[in-house]
């Protein structure tokens, strides 16, 4: 089972390589991981960057944790 985040506005969903709870870490924590992406260089994992890259890109639509198998 994979876990993923699906954006309802506009039909996309990613799949990063990880738990369902660190999912769930990153969605709440957004502001956080923003200031840390800004002062590292490529120190966030990639399933991080994946995941973040997305949320950070529909920010401010209807975005949803989803599974797949
Ligand atoms: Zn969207």
């Amino acid at each position: 089972m994979q876990f993923g985040y699906r954006c309802e506005d506009c039909e996309l969903a990613v799949f990063p390589v990880t738990t369902r709870s660190e999912l769930q870490w990153l969605r709440d924590r957004l502001h956080v991981v923003r200031e840390v992406a800004k002062h590292s260089d490529g120190g966030l994992d990639s399933w991080m960057m994946e995941g973040f890259a997305f949320l950070d890109e529909h920010q401010g639509h209807s975005v949803l944790m989803v599974s797949r198998r």
